[in-house]
């Protein structure tokens, strides 16, 4: 691997010093391995003498030196921060002289020195495209295109910025030696082979979490300042602005870090992005930061209940565990809603989408698609997607799509002649066996119907907000979307028992302490930039309750 685009800089001799002020110097031998592949909470090295070999360890295949790191040079990625398992092996090639500093003293170091800050974070995250861009993951993913769970599982993965093989059973002559070897057959897909594990045929995404070490133990006892329930942009701001100002911050994300943003191929009105930034990469930028300041991020865990009745709060986390908190930011967003049809979901995954990624746009490119929504999220898939799909045919309710998108996405989807829209139209039908083969949709006002050959739909119809888990502990909207300061009337508050001479601060629920932002806090505008800043508000109010 050359190193082109600075993810392997050299330090300078008073960085390397400043360096040592934070770990131990240790000689080391030829061939001794400082930290192996799939290994959790692994050191941060910096070559003083000698050289450290990356390895990459495949099953079945002769070991790859990716790089060997020469004297001024450096171990780890962005997972080094998280804890994550390693991908590769780091091995000295030679005998020599290193600089070795635990996780704790890498996240003081990079808080403290915003020179050293600088070059190790732009590293690490470079290291970490690198490895996905080159598929130097250290698991590989049998899947089928024509398998919904392939999909969740691809989706889980790159949205956690994990890199992976995939090996395509239909489609990729593979050798029965390798299915052999593995003891799976083309009918377990989607298998995953994860270093150390038995094979798992179609795993939940929790124990893909658990099998890459994405999740440190979680300590039950410890009670945190505040948890975040939620890694859209609005809890992972609210992780940094806490983690920064010194709180002890715990999140909990169902999925992925990025929530709906995570989705997005490119958000244009973000201020500072003037060319735009993927969702994928805004998310990630956040949540490293995040960790750099030491937040603790859960992965593929639900907040399941609150228990609500007495302070401290807590949160029960599916799968049985409870964390206690000072104070809970819900930042929980919203999901697509589904079709009013007879069995909306039976084609998820295998025809119909809830998001378009670069993952989706792959499975349809140079078909037909159908878009639908009149939203800002529907009129951004249909541009994103008319440039790899055959043509795409957006579908909205109304008469027009001006009410609710932003003229700038009007014009494109106007200028577009790969863009059909049809107003006043709607989805009847769904067609096809094992998936999707044909859409139905209809005319509101005339109430002509015309079937498709399309395999592929795209839901953007508007939302709902991830309320199920509060049990009913807070006032909501009759959406269901969570009520807070001064939009809570006083015979609300009453009805809920508020207990304190003052009323609820901005973003306060009708619970002290607990606050809601985001697209889940009922009046939010639901966008990126408002969630960012609600969650950063919310950070300054939780001290106040703390001080309380
Ligand atoms: C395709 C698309 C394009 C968009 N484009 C733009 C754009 O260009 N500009 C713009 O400003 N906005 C855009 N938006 C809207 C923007 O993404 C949202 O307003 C924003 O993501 C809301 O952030 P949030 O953190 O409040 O919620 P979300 O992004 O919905 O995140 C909520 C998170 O909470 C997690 N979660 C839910 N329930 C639980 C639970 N019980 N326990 C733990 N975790 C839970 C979810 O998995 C999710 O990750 C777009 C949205 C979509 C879908």
């Amino acid at each position: 691997m050359n190193d082109t685009t600075g993810a392997f800089p050299t330090l300078s001799g008073p960085q390397i010093a400043r360096i040592a002020a934070h770990g131990k110097r240790r000689q080391v031998q030829a061939g001794e391995v400082l930290f192996d592949q799939g290994e959790a909470g692994r050191a941060f090295f910096v070559v003083v003498s000698g050289a450290i070999e990356l390895v990459r360890v495949q099953p079945g295949t002769p070991e790859n030196v990716i790089l060997v790191l020469e004297p001024g040079q450096f171990t780890g990625d962005v997972s080094l921060l998280s804890g994550r398992s390693a991908v590769v092996r780091g091995r000295a090639r030679e005998a020599g002289e290193v600089l070795e500093l635990d996780r704790k003293s890498l996240r003081e170091l990079v808080q403290v020195d915003s020179d050293l800050s600088d070059v190790l974070m732009r590293a690490f995250i470079l290291r970490r495209v690198r490895l996905i861009s080159d598929n130097l993951g250290n698991v590989v993913l049998l899947g089928s295109n024509h398998s919904a769970d392939t999909l969740r599982l691809k989706e889980f993965l790159t949205r956690n910025g994990h890199p992976y093989a995939y090996v395509d059973l239909e489609r990729e002559a593979v050798e029965q030696e390798l299915l052999n070897q593995f003891h799976v057959s083309v009918a377990d897909v989607p298998v995953l082979i994860c270093p150390g594990h038995p094979p798992m045929r179609n795993p939940p995404n929790a124990k893909v979490a658990d099998c890459l070490g994405f999740n440190l133990p979680l300590d039950q006892e410890h009670l945190r300042d505040v948890v975040v329930v939620g890694a859209g942009p609005a809890g992972l701001s609210a992780a940094v602005y806490g983690a920064s100002e010194g709180l002890d911050v715990l999140v909990l994300e169902t999925e992925a870090p990025g929530g709906q943003a995570g989705s997005s191929s490119k958000i244009e009105n973000y201020l500072g992005f003037p060319t735009g930034i993927s969702g994928r990469d805004l998310a990630g930028r956040a949540y490293t930061q995040a960790q750099k300041f030491g937040a603790e991020v859960i992965i593929a865990r639900s907040a399941a209940r609150l228990a609500c009745s007495r302070k401290p709060y807590v949160i029960e986390i599916d799968g049985g565990d409870r964390v206690p908190a000072r104070a809970i930011v819900i930042a929980s967003g919203v999901q697509y809603r589904r079709l009013s049809i007879d069995h909306p979901d039976r084609f998820d995954g295998v025809g119909v989408y809830y998001g378009a990624t670069a993952v989706e746009a792959q499975l349809c490119s140079g078909d037909d698609v159908i878009v639908v929504g009149g939203g800002n999220s529907a009129g951004q898939a249909a541009v994103f997607l008319a440039s790899s799909a055959k043509h795409v045919h957006l579908l909205c309710r109304s008469g027009s799509l001006d009410d609710r998108m932003s003229r700038y996405l009007v014009r494109r989807i106007e200028e577009n002649p790969d863009i059909t829209v049809h107003t006043h139209t709607e989805i009847e039908a769904l067609e096809g066996d094992h998936r999707l083969q044909r859409v139905v949709w209809r005319h509101r006002q005339t109430g002509e119907a015309k079937g498709h050959d399309i395999g592929h739909v795209f839901l953007m119809m508007g939302a709902t907000p991830n309320t199920g888990w509060l049990a009913g502990c807070l006032v909501v909207d009759e959406k269901g979307f969570i009520k807070t300061g001064s939009d809570l009337l006083p015979d609300e508050l009453s009805a809920a028992r508020w207990p304190l001479p003052r009323s609820p601060y901005l973003l306060e629920t009708s619970l002290p302490g607990i606050f809601a932002v985001g697209d889940v806090r009922s009046g939010n505008v639901k966008r990126v930039a408002s969630g960012v800043g609600e969650g950063s508000i919310s950070i300054h109010l939780v001290h106040k309750v703390l001080a309380e």
